[in-house]
């Protein structure tokens, strides 16, 4: 194929892993195998995951989202409720259970070990704290395991300094698992200098998922005029891909739902431009920015492989034995 004169070459690096992870993938075959094995509608409390993509994509097939249980109507209490990956206080299940409701909970199981460690923490007469952002619903859900009084959240290394316990206090720490490394780096560093004798989780709370796409984005900044992350402004991991990019060297980063919200206009004349995509976001949103790249510049796509992923969590039992067809198959691919 001959080179279009009239378009300007552009890089585009291509991280590796980006995208889905394998509590998102397991979350969403969650609803779609509900829907194929009770029909709709399902009801899912919270945005199964955060991308209005895959939201509006169930919804299309009848999932239907509510933010509390209470808001099933009384003549659906009979239909399946899922909660969505990012886990959910035990009230919630508590309330299911009070109210004979058929409840699949979706929460990855990543965070529910997040959830045993915090509990682990309490039942060894620790209190708990929680490194994390406040409302976040994994938050809520983290916090939610234990009574009210047992978990102190904290933000930032100036939250560590305001504790109010003494410096022998009997602690243990979690965090959320969509973190920055490096800033959950600083905070645990400034907990541990206070409290020395804090105790650590059994196992790292932020995810392998978090990890390895900060760390391909990382590697991959330098040198990038502009870096796109593909994902909804309430996806906490995809917020700290844009964070990661800029502090490893690319001259702006921007987060963005699709092509559509990339300011062609404002873009100037990049030669590099970095793409990822945080863990809630479908590929399908990542070939359609690479599309409407090519249909402005002429484009040559560098991979920015620094992982390989296998990581898969089955469904619950009661779901396993569903049977899903190839359009089934390619709409939890994130390829419809
Ligand atoms: S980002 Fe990590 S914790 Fe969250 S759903 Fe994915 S694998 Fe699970």
């Amino acid at each position: 194929m001959p080179h279009d004169a009239r378009k300007q070459p552009l890089t585009l690096r291509l991280c590796g892993p980006r995208g889905f992870c394998a509590g998102v993938d397991r979350a969403i075959q969650i609803v779609v195998l509900a829907l194929k094995k009770y029909g709709a509608p399902v009801y899912v409390r919270h945005e199964i995951v955060h991308n209005r993509y895959v939201v509006e994509g169930l919804q299309n097939r009848g999932a239907v989202f509510v933010e509390e249980l209470d808001e099933i109507p009384a003549e659906h209490r009979a239909r399946p409720v899922v909660f969505s990956a990012h886990g959910v206080p035990k009230s919630v299940p508590a309330e299911a259970r009070l109210h004979n409701l058929l409840y699949l909970d979706a929460t990855c199981p990543l965070v529910s070990k997040v959830h045993k460690q915090a509990i682990l923490h309490e039942k060894r007469g620790r209190h708990v704290i929680l490194v994390g952002h406040r409302g976040h619903p994994e938050v809520i859900g983290t916090m939610g395991q234990l009574p009210p009084g047992a978990v102190t959240l904290v933000e930032t290394e100036a939250d560590v300094a305001g504790l109010p316990m003494e410096a022998e206090a009997p602690l243990g720490y979690v965090t959320q698992t969509t973190l920055s490394v490096d800033d959950t780096a600083g905070i645990l560093g400034a907990l541990q200098r206070r409290f020395p004798a804090i105790a650590a989780p059994g196992a790292e709370s932020i995810c392998y998922a978090t990890t390895n796409r900060q760390e391909a984005v990382k590697h991959a900044a330098q040198g990038c005029d502009l870096f796109l992350i593909v994902g909804a402004p309430n996806s906490s991991n995809s917020r700290r891909l844009v964070e990661v990019a800029e502090r490893a060297g690319a001259r702006r980063s921007a987060l963005v739902q699709g092509a559509g919200e990339i300011d062609w206009e404002g873009i100037g004349e990049p030669a590099v431009v970095g793409l990822s995509a945080g863990a809630s976001a479908p590929e399908i949103l990542v070939d359609e920015i690479i599309a409407a790249f090519r249909a402005r510049f002429e484009v040559t796509v560098e991979l920015a492989i620094t992982a390989e992923e296998n990581e898969e969590f089955p469904v619950m039992n009661a779901l396993k034995d569903v049977e899903l067809t190839s359009a089934d198959m390619a709409f939890l691919n994130g390829s419809r």
